[in-house]
């Protein structure tokens, strides 16, 4: 994504107009990946006001993805909730937004011989907004197993979210979406279900609900995080955290992606079949509802999830 000319972006400790932001003649984090991003959202509550979903959980994310490619964050996670607020007030982006951080590698520190490395290199933190409202169609979408196969944690390790590995997630979607659909499900180099584009997946089979486990090289996505605890709460369904055989998404009752981005998104056909009935499914609306509800702050009992942005 990237920011309107006119707004205001947090840039190495500064705001500063995104126009005004130059990047030099070629980023060691765009030269070869080295980079670890975010995609936060927020929402319009709804008493008044906006709040952040989740917002130090992301950042924690982003310090430990950060620190595995030998970069420091400067800001604590406490600080880059409060610039993030800041940010979004600036902007005016007070209805539904997104907030989106990146710090990533930029040039050899002098006397670092040249070559692909980590350390000896400096870095920057960029972070911008947006208004961004839901883009999932509510009737649900259509999904296609890659041919391309998740890139194994021996490899690259799933947890961190690092720019570089997006590569993989861009083109299993070209693939997909070329051939009609709407995102693609990634199977694991055992030919497991791992997790989708920008997404992790549940099943859900006779009532029970699934989800790959973490040793299925998945993000461990936020949201992912907070369906298990509102299913366990409000349906009193104990996610099961396991291999999912790909046989599995051609018998599931439901399917449903989990994402700040897409948020809970029921799948309705895989590989040109209709999931259960085609048209989404009880356990999949309650999660949507549930998870609605929570952002903005609707839910008494997760006022914790929420961080208020003072206007
Ligand atoms: N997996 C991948 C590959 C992702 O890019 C995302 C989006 N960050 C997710 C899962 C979901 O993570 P979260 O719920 O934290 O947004």
């Amino acid at each position: 994504m990237t920011a309107r000319q006119t707004d205001w972006v947090f840039h190495n400790g500064d705001f500063v107009h995104a126009r005004d932001l130059w990047l030099g003649s070629g980023p060691q984090g765009l030269q070869y990946g080295t980079g670890a991003f975010e995609g936060i959202r927020s929402y319009a509550s709804i008493t008044k006001g906006a709040s952040l979903f989740r917002a130090p959980d992301h950042f924690a994310r982003m310090t430990n993805s950060a620190r595995f490619l030998r970069m420091n964050m400067t800001q604590s996670v406490e600080e880059l909730v409060n610039v993030s607020a800041e940010l979004l007030r600036r902007n005016g982006h007070l209805g539904d937004a997104y907030v989106r951080p990146i710090v990533y590698k930029l040039a050899l520190e002098p006397g670092t011989p040249f070559g692909v490395r980590l350390r000896g290199v400096s870095s920057a933190l960029t972070i911008m907004s947006l208004p961004m409202g839901s883009y999932i169609p509510k009737g649900g979408i259509r999904c296609a197993v890659s041919s391309w196969r998740k890139i194994p944690g021996s490899s690259l390790p799933s947890a961190a979210k690092l720019t570089g590995a997006y590569v993989s997630n861009a083109i299993a979607t070209d693939e997909v979406t070329s051939a009609g659909y709407d995102d693609a499900i990634f199977l694991n180099q055992a030919g497991n279900v791992a997790e989708a584009s920008t997404a992790n997946i549940f099943l859900v089979r006779d009532g029970g609900v699934c989800t790959p486990g973490l040793d299925s090289d998945i993000l461990e996505g936020i949201t992912r995080n907070s369906v298990m605890a509102l299913l366990e709460r409000d349906l009193g369904v104990t996610v099961v955290e396991r291999t999912v055989p790909r046989y599995e998404l051609y018998t599931a009752d439901e399917v449903f992606l989990t994402g700040t981005g897409c948020e809970i998104a029921p799948v309705i056909e895989i590989d040109g079949r209709p999931v259960g009935d085609g048209a989404g499914g009880p356990v999949t609306k309650a999660v949507a509802q549930a998870y609605d509800r929570a952002v903005r702050g609707a839910d008494k009992g997760h006022q914790d999830w929420l961080t208020g942005i003072a206007v």
